[in-house]
């Protein structure tokens, strides 16, 4: 019987499992597949319950697992293979070369002096970034990564003369034994490009929810200005189209849970940055779950946001002008209607990670990716790799398969 565990993932339920575990003294392994820890949260602009930065709440995460020695963690790493049960099975990591050497050496001013460019991951298609890069100022591991692939030939040059940068690593595999493994393995947007009437991929100024919190983040790719992809002028009339992909048996066929307060939530980022701006909410159903009732009942009070029950039946863009059309049908005055925007936010859903892809773990999953089982094997689902949550209710998921985690390496 092995004592440690391993948490699949350093998204928010991830580093709370592990922590929780740690903390009370059991060996915890991460292995997250990004070169930093955060997940999802840390693309975010603020989140709920009390709308803190991400820099809050995974600053706290971090600090706790720089002093905890009962946790080791690896990035760019991926499970390929487990072999064994519960109790006791050995994990096999591959570990991406991350080419610069271990320490948190200040690399901006080599960042900025290489040519190479490529897309940001992390700012969802809104910027460029350099080979060498940290994904926010508050990334951890704090230290940056070398993006091989990316180097122009003079770019090699200028990184193979730092001697903070190792162009010869290579991957390396690991085995690590464990009891049990934590599968917090989180949420992707879902591909706003599917939803092929709603201009997602296509209009510039129709952005996805996601892309929105990073707009509106202050480390985001405007400095947190809310401003049109398509020409940068700022928005005053702005439309949210909710249970876009989500809701809808051609796409993802459930309830994303927290898109509807996510454009709550952005419709006050809109209003706070820009108070003559006019907010269309377009929903089916609006869902408020439990205590965030009340935040829907602030939204609802102020009189330049209109919530809409309606089905967006298109969007198109006015090429002249940049400005993104919607049709809708009021569903309660019984209209069709178009009307014109500045701007459109896609209120896009979460699809598990792991969705179509083959899991190196023999657990089962639903018809729409998410784990549904393997608690009889010592492995347990958290977070959104299990069902669409909130990040607070992620937390307490994390909590609830450390605590089962811990159970099993203890043979209860
Ligand atoms: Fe639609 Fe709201 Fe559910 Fe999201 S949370 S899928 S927008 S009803």
């Amino acid at each position: 019987m092995s004592n440690s565990i391993l948490v699949v993932g350093g998204g928010f339920s991830g580093l709370t499992a592990a922590i929780e575990a740690a903390e009370v003294g059991y060996e915890v392994f991460i292995v997250e597949k990004s070169p930093f820890l955060g997940g999802r949260v840390a693309q975010l602009n603020k989140y709920f319950p009390k709308l803190c930065p991400p820099s809050c709440g995974l600053e706290i995460q971090f600090q706790r697992i720089k002093k905890n020695p009962n946790i080791k963690f690896f990035t760019q790493a991926q499970v390929t293979a487990v072999k064994g049960e519960k109790g006791n099975y050995t994990v096999s990591v591959r570990i991406e070369p991350r080419h610069t050497v271990p320490n948190s050496a200040d690399l901006s001013m080599l960042a900025g002096a290489l040519e190479g460019e490529v897309e940001n991951e992390f700012e969802l298609g809104l910027a460029k970034r350099k080979p060498l890069y940290l994904s926010t100022p508050f990334a951890f591991p704090n230290r940056y990564v070398l993006d091989k692939n990316a180097l122009s030939q003079a770019d090699q040059l200028k990184v193979g003369a730092s001697a903070f940068c190792d162009l010869n690593e290579g991957p390396r595999e690991i085995e690590l034994s464990v009891g049990s493994i934590v599968l917090a393995t989180g949420w992707k947007p879902y591909d706003v490009t599917n939803l092929s009437n709603l201009g997602a991929g296509k209009i510039a100024n129709c952005v996805s929810n996601m892309q929105l919190e990073r707009l509106a983040a202050a480390c985001g790719p405007t400095k947190g200005a809310i401003t049109r992809p398509g020409d940068g002028k700022s928005p005053r009339k702005i439309a949210f189209v909710q249970c876009a992909g989500s809701r809808d048996q051609n796409h993802l066929n459930f309830c994303s849970y927290i898109c509807c307060m996510a454009s709550l939530k952005q419709a006050l980022y809109v209003r706070e940055q820009y108070p003559d701006a006019e907010v269309t909410v377009y929903y089916i159903d609006l869902r408020t779950p439990g205590r965030y009732d009340k935040f829907m009942r602030k939204v609802r009070a102020d009189e330049k946001i209109n919530l809409v029950k309606g089905k967006v039946a298109g969007v198109e863009e006015d090429t002249a002008t940049g400005d993104v059309i919607v049709e809708v049908e009021d569903a309660v005055k019984g209209e069709k209607r178009k009307v014109r925007y500045d701007m459109v936010v896609l209120a896009t859903g979460m699809q598990p990670s792991l969705a179509g892809q083959k899991l190196p773990f023999d657990v089962p999953v639903d018809e729409d990716g998410f784990i549904v089982g393997g608690e009889e094997k010592g492995i347990f689902a958290a977070g959104c790799a299990q069902k669409p949550l909130d990040v607070m209710r992620s937390a307490q998921s994390g909590t609830s398969a450390a605590l089962k985690a811990i159970q099993t390496v203890r043979g209860r």
